[in-house]
């Protein structure tokens, strides 16, 4: 079984460097604003693809970081509603959750 801890931390840094890549994206580092109005309508797109993967992310990345805090603070196996233990099998499956089965299902 693979430690959760060192799972959750590769985790959150692949997540960090997904959003520095889209950040430099959102700032326009990777090229010029392209002028013609076909290719700026598909820019646009392309912005709101990058948004919604951006807020996708950061919301992942508070995810991981609350679950390494629980996971420090010695309670990373418990349920952060109920506090019951949370299922080994649903862990391994979902590292960074912090929500016992039942809990999430009333979510
Ligand atoms: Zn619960």
């Amino acid at each position: 079984m693979t430690d959760r801890k060192t799972e959750l931390q590769t985790l959150r840094a692949d997540l960090q460097a997904r959003l520095k890549r889209l950040h430099a994206h959102q700032r326009r580092e990777d090229g010029a604003i392209n002028r013609d109005f076909e290719e700026q309508a598909v820019e646009t797109q392309n912005d709101e693809v990058v948004d919604g993967l951006e807020a996708e992310s950061r919301a992942e990345l508070i995810q991981v970081e609350r679950a390494l805090e629980r996971i420090d603070a010695g309670e990373g196996d418990d349920c952060e509603r109920c506090g019951q233990p949370i299922d080994p099998r649903r862990l391994q499956i979902l590292p960074y959750t912090t929500l016992c089965v039942k809990c999430a299902d009333s979510v």
